[in-house]
């Protein structure tokens, strides 16, 4: 059976075995060639549920509920970067936005927070790195601070499912983590009601190993008595760690570059990570490189836009023209531009990221 667990820390390898396993559809061409973003064209989007109808929406020019979250249990790397590009996206494309900013979860899924008020300091940081990216206020909310609709909403939910049919989904029933999926379930749902932007198609982009969050919201939509339309999910694979075989995480700083990493560290991290080139520059030379599993180029692959520039470094890599640290150079020159530039923004968004977390 494939391994989809949203808490682990493996990267998911074999995907048309997930795809058959859960009855994801692949993400067409067709719909590809519709969406610009980069996303769409180099592959990193690769499945979808009901789709169809969020696009039929964006060619109408009509609404349609933009909806992730992220849970504050650290600060953001290129990992949220790419959840949050994703989410700009959609908010370009005339959708109405809702950014959970999910404190309560991260207190409760995660064992090193100890408490919300710590969860919520973290937040604040978040929040600044979002606007930074291109957020504005009003497509932020934090769980925390959350009208009493969402609540009541939230535990409706959580009489419509019972101990075993959660225990089928996740494997267990740790009570912190079903409080998080309640939560979670409510912010993917919660914009279609009344009090909200109402019914109206919705789009959350997800990891694939996410999976089973996304089966258990459309579970529960169905038998709610709300009659809500049901929640479309678009699927990207996850932008893996630095190291060899591993996700980007929090818990392991060396696998991930971070928004408030300085030059040293990218020079560091990027410097040493797992590349697809040969041991001597002889042998590369003559033989060419491995982007495909090039970690360094795995970064480009999701973070450089121009096309043009991304064509050249697969090319010289493929070819033996360029060997790894000169290409590595590349990286961390517009990554270190990148950074700079964020840290300046998110600094100056942090009073307002302050009024959000805390009122
Ligand atoms: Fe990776 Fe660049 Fe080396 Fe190719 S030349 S393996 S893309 S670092």
């Amino acid at each position: 059976m494939a391994k989809i667990d949203p808490w682990g820390s493996n990267a998911v390898s074999d995907y048309d075995h997930v795809f058959k396993e859960f009855g994801l559809s692949k993400f067409p061409e067709s719909m590809k060639k519709q969406l610009k973003h980069h996303f769409f064209e180099r592959n990193i989007v690769v499945a979808h549920r009901d789709f169809e109808k969020v696009l039929e929406r964006i060619k109408k020019k009509k609404k349609f509920i933009n909806i992730t979250g992220i849970a504050s249990s650290g600060p953001y790397h290129l990992g949220h970067k790419a959840d949050l590009d994703l989410f700009v996206f959609f908010k370009k494309c005339g959708a109405k936005n809702y950014f959970c900013v999910c404190d309560l979860d991260a207190y409760c899924s995660r064992p090193k927070i100890k408490t919300v008020a710590e969860a919520k300091e973290i937040a604040v940081q978040n929040v600044a790195d979002a606007l930074a990216l291109g957020l504005s206020e009003k497509d932020i909310y934090v769980q925390s601070n959350r009208e009493k609709e969402y609540y009541s909403f939230a535990f409706e939910i959580g009489k419509k499912i019972t101990a075993k049919t959660f225990e089928a989904i996740y494997g267990h029933l740790d009570l912190g983590k079903v409080s998080a999926n309640l939560l979670q379930y409510a912010d993917i749902l919660h914009g279609q009601l009344p009090e909200y932007s109402g019914k109206m198609p919705s789009i959350t982009g997800i990891g694939l190993d996410q999976d089973s969050h996304a089966r258990a919201t459309r579970d529960v939509a169905k038998r709610l008595g709300y009659n809500l339309e049901m929640p479309s999910f678009i699927y990207f694979k996850f932008q893996s760690g630095l190291k060899q075989g591993s996700k980007m995480s929090s818990s392991e700083p060396d696998t991930a570059i971070f928004l408030n990493d300085c030059k040293a560290d990218v020079v560091k991290k990027v410097g040493s990570c797992f590349t697809g080139g040969c041991p001597t520059a002889k042998e590369q030379r003559r033989l060419g490189g491995k982007p495909e599993i090039c970690k360094k180029y795995e970064i480009d692959l999701f973070h450089l836009e121009s096309a043009a520039k991304l064509k050249d470094i697969f090319e010289k890599c493929k070819s033996g023209k360029r060997l790894c640290g000169e290409c590595k150079k590349l990286t961390i020159d517009y990554m270190d531009k990148f950074l700079k530039e964020h840290q300046a923004k998110a600094k100056k968004n942090l009073p307002k990221a302050k009024k959000i977390v805390y009122g």
